[in-house]
Order: C-alpha cells, then structure tokens, then sequence
C-alpha cells in the first residue's frame, strides 16, 4: 500500500471525475491520500469529502503562485480550519522564482505568515519550491528552524537536496521521476535515503511517463513507486513500506483517526 502525499482532489478540474479518480487509486493499492486545498472551495470541498472518504486527509494553504491576488482572503480560512485542528498539514506554500506570478515581497510575506501559523497550530508545512532554495533556507532557518517541512515536487539539485536533508525535511518525488529527460532528479533520487523520501501525484497535473498527455490521478503514484524502486535496486514492497511509513511519521493523520 502506498500514500500519495499530494493530490489536488477537491479542485475544479478533479471534483467532477473524483469517485471514479477514487475507486481506480483504491484498486490501485493507495491507502491515504493527502488533498491539497488552495482555496475557499477546495478547502470547502475537501473538508466535506473527508467525512465520507476517511483515507483522504486535508492540507490548506495558497500557493506562491496565488498569493497577490487569493492569499489574503484564504489565509483566515486557513487559520481557522489549521487551529480547529481539522487540517494534517499547512501548504502548499513556499516561494517560486521561476513562474513569479506573484511578487517575491508577498510571496515572502505569505511565507512568514505560514511559518508562524505552523508553529502555532503544531503542524508541518509543505513547501513548493522553485528557483528559490537560497531564500527558502534563509527564512526558514530565522523564522521556522528545526521544524518539520516537506519539499513536495522536488526538481532542485543534489546540493538543494543535501542542504534539504540537512535540515531534516523530507523529499516527494513526483511523476517528473519517470520522464525521459529527468536524469538529474534520478541521481538524486539515488543518492537520498529511502528514509527521507515520500511519492506524490501532484494530480491533476504531471501525468507519470507512461499516462503523459493524460490527466493525472492518485493511481498513478504506483509507476512512481516503480520507477523509484528500480533506481534503488529494490523491490517495490520495500519503496512502499518505507515511503508509507515516512509520510505516516510526518502527516498528522493520528489527529483524525
Ligand atoms: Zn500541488
């Protein structure tokens, strides 16, 4: 049984298809899925599609992308559901350089105000991280050390992954895995302890390999599982079990069960 740490079940593109999406990841062999909720409706959505889908568990944050324009209506919302203690997670958040749809300044700002919100209400925080590691481990080091954070969607590179490691976060691993031009993140794939690494979908997004051109969905983690097992040189029971464990260890499922 595997976990996909990061699927955006309850967005609109998703919500329509979502019990088919969710009988296919339960034949698959997913035992958990973590939602994550962007926004007032996804969050609305995800908090209502718990109480009848009990595997599936909800985060809520607003993405760097987003934060100019949704981040300051969303973050009470947050706030409330984080202290209400109905959430496992805070995130996405984090900083990205590379799209820049929002302002560095707000996106730093959103950050700080996540990291605090984290320490306030004992969760971890999953971070998106693109093109932005230098400031991502600066504040995080003033304002969030020694704290549980997870960098979803990693395609940084080994030196990004080692100062990762370093602060004791946790790595996910997409379906960028089993593209055909990924051999920088299969190094690093390689090089990570199996104890420090989680597998996500990102769905709808990000299709593994063999579904590209697809809309992605949580059954699809099993190919990451697979390609992940074959870097390593083990069998795909062991990725299962640790990467399970992992996510088990970092999300706060026990809050819900
Ligand atoms: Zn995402």
């Amino acid at each position: 049984m595997v976990i996909d740490t990061h699927a955006h079940l309850t967005s609109d593109l998703m919500l329509p298809h979502l019990s088919e999406v969710l009988q296919r990841a339960m034949d698959a062999g997913v035992e958990k899925i973590v939602n994550i909720c962007t926004d007032v409706k996804s969050l609305q959505e995800g908090i209502a599609l718990e109480k009848t889908c009990p595997w599936v568990y909800t985060t809520a944050a607003t993405t760097p992308h987003d934060v100019e324009t949704e981040g300051e209506g969303f973050f009470p919302v947050v706030e409330r559901a984080a202290l209400e203690q109905r959430l496992v997670a805070l995130g996405e958040t984090g900083l990205d350089y590379f799209y820049k749809h929002s302002d560095k300044r707000v996106q730093q700002q959103f950050l700080s105000r996540y990291f605090s919100l984290a320490k306030k209400a004992k969760l971890p925080l999953v971070f998106h991280c693109r093109e932005a590691f230098g400031d991502l481990f600066s504040m995080a080091d003033e304002q969030y050390k020694a704290l549980p954070a997870l960098l979803h969607c990693f395609t940084g590179s080994l030196q990004e992954a080692k100062e990762v490691l370093d602060r004791g976060w946790l790595i996910s691993l997409s379906g960028i895995l089993t593209f055909k031009k990924s051999e920088n993140l299969r190094e690093v794939a390689k090089y990570v302890p199996l104890e420090s690494l989680v597998i996500e979908t990102d769905s709808p997004y990000l299709a593994p390999q063999s579904q590209r051109g697809k809309s992605n969905e949580p059954a699809f983690v099993i190919e990451i599982a697979k390609t992940l097992a074959s870097i390593k040189g083990i069998n795909l029971d062991e990725v299962a079990r640790v990467t399970t464990d992992n996510a088990k260890r970092f999300f706060s499922f026990s809050k819900q069960e």
